[in-house]
């Protein structure tokens, strides 16, 4: 029989299986594992039969009862119309597609077993389309499992696959007894007896407690679940540790942990004051004094943490989160000078080409007057600027790097990476940071021969022998940036390999944006209010919605508002922006706009994030009500960056006759009532759950099946005390649980 799917290796090729392995394989049921753990989305209870008398309108049952009549009819369209009594009431059932097989499997007199949901009517009770069988045989004892499925993949054929795996998987505890014992949280429910449960439960389990995920076996799941990725997250975190990194210490090269050959003798790069009397003032001192304001607190403090990991032999992984204008640029350019001054290189990563070119000039504002040169990497770029480019970082002349995607490609070849820079982590993938951080040998091959220093770890096996060890071992520093900041719960579950610093200060001198909701229907005002901030020479944004279906609708409609505010402001310069300009064409608008030379920017949301022109001072967002929180929160974030007072309306439009809902109400009055992107991140996970706040390009990451973390607290905090101490203690029985659970997706987990 077919009802071995498991069966076939997870190699094996797509061509080779059936077309219910392939989507069972996309469903990713590939494991006896992955199928134990597919848990039903409902159940049926077919442990009973119900007397028809005793069945309500609207309540699902199974019935058992005789054929008395059964025939076709033609109005008001063709359909199957059998009679059943089962001696307490009758039943029409009714059949709109049927086979000649089933109608004669329905002929009068036959005794069968019917499940469906019983519908009232004049005419008595009534089924559509029930699901039947001959009558007798035994009834199951528990509740009948109901699996979410794909396409081609039937229901019964699934059913019969989670019974294979649920039976030959291992589900051994991987829980030791002491660890068990010593914690009031776990319940008595073992895994093997939880998903048994969950996937058959007895008759008379209060339904509430499945659905909640409440009851005793649920607990259990999540509670492993979380264990899984705390363990993951901890290894990766711990295995990190092992890995080696470039000290990043302007001066003598310190004699422990790995270290550029020899800078002094060979440094590729003008020494920036240190080169004539080899006493000036290391680069990120003199970018401070060169820079027209001074830090906040908060800069010089998440300053020093970068600087203090910078110069310990073990790779950074640090998530620098900051409210959209806190400043975070200009610590990664300290951060970015650190590197230089020990004589690496350093990367700078943006999403998108107009944060990357406005990072690039003002990078290069700061750097090239104290002699560094910034090399400038877009898809978009020429053929030949790009060969002059992969040049002066192949040969290591450019000391930074500053550039969108492009800066991962496999032709980019660093001579001596040792600082990589993710601006808007959340925007890049996984991959995308994994590539990033596997950018470190490429291009600096002396250093492999390099003779280690005594005393470094892995120096007595030999050179040969640890140098190779070396090259695998050896990755970039990696400071990740975001303007939305991670709430508590997602960091300990999603983060937990990652030090955080926080600007949590803004720079001086800002005044707070006043956030007004308006409906469409003021629209008018609205442009008043433009002409008014024109006059006062001030620019403008209006950002008009992304409409998910259609690009071609989202650019109509910004197109219209285009014109629209063209006609409305005779004599002002109104610009558009959309994502389907050549790049070239946005950089000329943009810098039109930044120039000043342009009043209006009315834009889709390519310019969400980073963007900064101080001038601007009024942002209206057209639509609000289709943004998310935080995106609005980075959007509002664009004006309020000088001394003007600023403000943002956010227009929404009622729906045709009908009322904005009551959570779109309560969300864009949620903006108006805080600026604080910590709150505003809360609240948006609240509403979106962590998947789609995470954004989907993290999906590789095992995001939760079971758990929510708005809920399970209490669990995660029991799982993250318990993790290092599994780790320690029963790292076999830990490895096989994150196995168990995450599979090959654990390595994911570490970027
Ligand atoms: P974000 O954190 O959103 O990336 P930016 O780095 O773009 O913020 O900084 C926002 C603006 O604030 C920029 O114009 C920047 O030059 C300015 N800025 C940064 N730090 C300070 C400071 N300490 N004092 C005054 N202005 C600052
Ligand atoms: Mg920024």
């Amino acid at each position: 029989m077919s009802a071995r799917p498991t069966d076939p290796l997870p190699g094996t090729p797509a061509r080779a299986l059936t077309a219910p392995q392939k989507a069972l394989r996309k469903l990713g049921l590939v494991r006896d594992i992955d199928l134990a753990l597919h848990l039903p989305l409902r159940y049926e209870d077919e442990t009973r039969i119900v007397r028809l008398r005793d069945a309500r309108e609207g309540d699902v049952v199974q019935i058992e009862a005789v054929v008395t009549a059964c025939e076709v009819n033609h109005r008001p369209r063709r359909q199957l119309l059998v009679t059943v009594d089962d001696g307490s009431d009758a039943c029409v059932l009714r059949f709109f597609s049927f086979y000649p097989a089933q109608q004669k499997a329905l002929t009068v007199g036959t005794r069968i077993r019917v499940r469906g949901e019983v519908r009232g009517g004049f005419m008595g009770k009534a089924m559509m389309h029930p699901s039947f069988r001959a009558a007798g045989g035994e009834l199951p004892t528990a509740l009948t499992p109901v699996y979410s499925t794909g396409a081609g993949l039937p229901q019964a054929y699934l059913r019969r696959a989670v019974a294979t795996g649920l039976a030959r998987a291992d589900l051994s505890e991987t829980l030791a007894a002491d660890i068990l014992n010593k914690n009031g949280l776990i319940p008595a429910w073992s895994l093997r007896d939880a998903l048994l449960f969950l996937h058959h439960p007895t008759p008379d389990v209060a339904m509430a407690q499945l659905e909640d995920r409440s009851h005793p076996a649920w607990q259990r799941l999540k509670a492993e679940e979380l264990l899984a990725q705390q363990l993951s997250q901890l290894t990766a975190r711990r295995e990190r540790a092992h890995l080696r990194a470039p000290v990043l210490v302007p001066g003598p090269v310190p004699m422990q942990g790995v270290s550029p050959a020899q800078p002094e003798r060979e440094s590729p790069y003008p020494e920036p004051g240190r080169s004539s009397s080899g006493q000036s003032a290391p680069l990120h001192q003199q970018l401070l004094a060169a820079l027209p304001f001074a830090l906040t607190g908060a800069q010089r403090r998440v300053g020093d943490e970068i600087a203090r990991d910078l110069a310990r032999p073990v790779p950074m992984h640090r998530l620098l989160q900051g409210d959209v204008g806190s400043g975070k640029t200009v610590v990664a350019a300290l951060a970015a000078a650190r590197a230089i001054d020990a004589g690496w290189q350093c990367a700078l990563m943006a999403p998108t080409e107009i944060l990357a070119e406005q990072h690039f000039r003002k990078l290069i504002g700061w750097l090239e007057p104290l002699g560094i040169r910034v090399a400038w990497l877009t898809g978009s770029q020429k053929k030949k600027e790009r060969r002059a480019m992969l040049e002066l970082i192949a040969s290591g002349e450019a000391a930074l790097v500053v550039g969108t995607h492009a800066v991962i490609q496999e032709q980019v070849k660093f001579r001596r990476l040792a600082l990589a820079i993710i601006d808007e982590q959340h925007r890049f993938g996984v991959a995308q940071r994994l590539a990033l951080r596997s950018k470190m040998g490429s291009g600096s091959g002396e250093m492999i021969e390099e003779p280690l220093a005594p005393g470094t770890p892995g120096a007595t096996d030999g050179p040969g022998a640890h140098a190779r060890a070396l090259v695998a071992a050896m990755e970039p520093h990696l400071l990740m940036m975001t303007a939305t900041p991670i709430p508590r719960t997602l960091a300990m579950s999603y983060y937990a390999d990652l030090d955080v610093s926080t600007l949590d200060e803004l720079p001086p001198g800002r005044t707070p944006v006043i956030t007004k909701v308006v409906s469409d229907r003021r629209r008018d005002e609205v442009i008043q209010r433009i002409r008014g901030q024109l006059a006062q020479e001030r620019q403008v944004y209006w950002v008009c919605p992304l409409i998910e279906e259609s690009e071609a609708l989202d650019l109509g409609n910004a197109t219209a508002t285009h014109a629209e505010l063209s006609a409305a402001l005779p004599g002002v310069l109104v610009g558009l922006l959309h994502s389907r300009m050549a790049p070239a064409e946005k950089k000329a608008v943009m810098s039109l706009f930044s120039d000043g030379l342009m009043g209006v920017l009315v834009s889709t949301t390519v310019i969400e994030v980073g963007v900064d022109v101080p001038n601007a001072s009024l942002m209206v967002i057209e639509h609000a009500e289709r943004f998310g929180l935080s995106q609005l929160h980075q959007l509002r974030g664009r004006v309020g960056r000088g001394a003007a007072a600023s403000a943002c309306v956010l227009l929404y439009s009622q729906p045709e006759g009908g009322r904005l809902s009551e959570a779109s109400r309560e969300r864009l009055k949620a903006m108006a009532g805080t600026h604080d992107g910590f709150e505003i991140a809360r609240r948006d996970l609240e509403i979106r759950g962590p998947g789609e706040f995470l954004g989907a390009r993290q999906s590789g990451a095992a995001l939760l099946r079971f758990a929510d973390l708005a809920t399970d607290t209490a669990l995660l905090e029991w799982a993250r005390a318990l993790a290092p101490r599994m780790l320690d203690q029963h790292p076999d029985l830990a490895r096989r649980h994150i196995a168990r659970w995450l599979g090959g997706k654990s390595e994911f987990l570490k970027a």
